[in-house]
């Protein structure tokens, strides 16, 4: 999608969601067209009263309409209702629209709100789709279960492209990557493949990458020497809270949620039950939320006049009372009151906390592009998997190599990833879960090879629990070798 600043409004769906949810949206909408958001705004209804209207997702048919329609959704917490038979709408809407990126700023309000980390001013950038995340597991022996991790090349772009576009628009200096490609080389590898070739596309954006152990241990203790960070799903998931409970306000963030087609812009906070309707919540994380979606939508010039006012808000200790403490704060606050605070600091900047910085008419161009030419692809040969309760490895290669499949022959026998057989270490440890090799013998391998392999190798007293294929790419391995091998 590629978004351009014009004088037009930009249409939103805006839901103004359960509990606080409405206090808090109204505070932020009256913040931002203060400022001068151009926005066409259709309101839509989701949350506990669909929920009570008998919708499982909490969303109405109509709403998805808006959805697609408008393309950019910003949205108030809602009260998931208890009980079993309800779907989480966040992750619904996710899931149905396709939203790959999830965005997450990280930085410090020091000395407004204590921290360790005073100068910390991140963003991570994470996968949102792939990687283990696709929940597709299995147990297929006793003692040995598995999940999938799943990283593909369109998917590694979009993010990773996104990445550098976001650090470009929003004047950010550098984008770290953080994988752990000396040991997954394949999956961890193509991220950081790809990583290295987009960067190449952004000569003004310092580009590094950390293995992720490391770079965790580095962001944990020394947060502001990281500006925009891109890493896969998991180590997404992990570190965007650990990045946020570090600043020591996690409930003053927000997210967005980016897909292709559609995105959503949110606070990371609940819809805070017992605190609705008293003129109380802080509208703080939602603000942060349409701040990235006016970024998003080209309004950067806004985005950065209303970050500013919110910024010399704080520092004039105007506070909510989540916020407010003696001696540091001047000013306790309601929602709407702290909303006309920030609407009165329009065009004023912070004088000690460092200022915002936008890029004016920004423009993010995160349209797919088309991944490089197909490689040449050779089927090589086959991991047969057993599960083999008792054996040693050599009884086992002894009885695999007991019948003959021309054209194939036994090269490897593995355990949880490493060698057992030929020339094995009896001091290594072996589960019931075997990997049995089978490559081709001088000539082709094809699909024939695999059928006639598993019939031998059951009627040989194994039983197969599953297959994986050994395939060459313009010549290079697409499978790793077992360790030690
Ligand atoms: P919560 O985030 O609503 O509240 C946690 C604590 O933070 C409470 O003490 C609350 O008073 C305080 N708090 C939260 N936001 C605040 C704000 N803006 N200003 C001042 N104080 C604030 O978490 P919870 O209590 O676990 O969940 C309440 C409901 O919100 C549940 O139904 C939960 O399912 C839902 N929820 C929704 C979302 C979402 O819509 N994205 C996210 C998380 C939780």
């Amino acid at each position: 999608m590629t978004t351009t600043l014009t004088a037009k409004k930009t249409p939103i769906t805006v839901a103004y969601g359960d509990g606080i949810g409405p206090e808090i949206m109204d505070a932020t909408l009256r913040i931002i067209t203060a400022a001068g958001a151009r926005l066409d705004i259709e309101k839509i209804e989701i949350g506990e009263s669909v929920y009570n209207r008998g919708l499982s997702n909490g969303i109405e048919d109509s709403s998805w309409e808006s959805l697609r329609r408008t393309k950019v959704f910003l949205k108030a917490p809602i009260t998931t209702p208890q009980g079993g038979g309800f779907k989480s709408l966040n992750v619904t809407v996710r899931k149905t629209l396709g939203m790959y990126a999830n965005v997450r700023p990280c930085a410090s309000l020091a000395p407004y709100v204590a921290t360790k980390h005073p100068n910390m001013n991140l963003i991570i950038v994470r996968e949102n789709e792939e990687d283990v995340y696709g929940g597709i597991e299995h147990r297929q022996t006793n003692q040995v279960t598995q999940c999938l991790k799943l990283i593909s090349r369109p998917g590694s772009e979009r993010i990773v492209r996104y990445a550098f576009e976001y650090a470009r628009a929003n004047r950010r200096k550098k984008v770290t990557c953080f994988t752990k490609d000396n040991i997954m080389k394949i999956t961890d590898g193509l991220f950081h493949k790809i990583f290295d070739e987009i960067a190449k596309e952004y000569p003004d954006i310092e580009n590094e990458h950390w293995i992720v152990d490391i770079g965790a241990a580095k962001m944990a203790d020394t947060p502001e020497a990281f500006d925009v960070l891109v890493m896969p799903n998991l180590y997404g998931d992990v570190l965007s809270d650990v990045a946020a409970q570090i600043t020591g306000s996690v409930g003053l963030a927000g997210s967005a949620n980016i897909g292709d087609h559609c995105s959503m812009f949110e606070a990371i906070h609940g819809s805070a039950p017992r605190r609705a309707g008293q003129n109380m919540a802080n509208p703080s994380g939602l603000l942060h939320g349409a701040l990235l979606m006016l970024s998003h939508i080209g309004q950067g010039e806004i985005a950065e006049k209303v970050h500013n006012a919110w910024l010399k808000t704080i520092e004039d200790g105007v506070h909510t009372y989540d916020i407010y403490k003696d001696g540091v704060s001047k000013q306790k606050v309601g929602t709407k009151e702290f909303g006309d605070a920030v609407i009165a600091r329009l065009g004023q900047k912070p004088e000690k906390l460092p200022a915002a910085e936008y890029a004016k008419g920004g423009q993010m161009d995160i349209s797919a592009r088309a991944s490089g030419a197909a490689a040449k692809k050779e089927h090589v040969g086959v991991d047969i998997f057993i599960d083999r309760p008792s054996g040693e490895p050599d009884e086992i290669a002894s009885a695999l190599r007991g019948f003959t499949v021309p054209g194939t022959k036994l090269t490897v026998i593995s355990n949880r990833g490493t060698k057992v057989w030929p020339n094995g270490n009896p001091d290594t440890f072996w589960s019931d879960h075997w990997s049995c090799r089978f490559e081709a013998d001088g000539g082709t391998f094809n699909t024939g090879h695999v059928v006639q392999l598993i019939e031998a190798v059951t009627n040989a007293g194994f039983e197969v629990v599953k297959t994986e294929g050994l395939y060459t790419f313009d010549g290079a391995r697409g499978f790793s070798l077992a360790q030690g091998q």
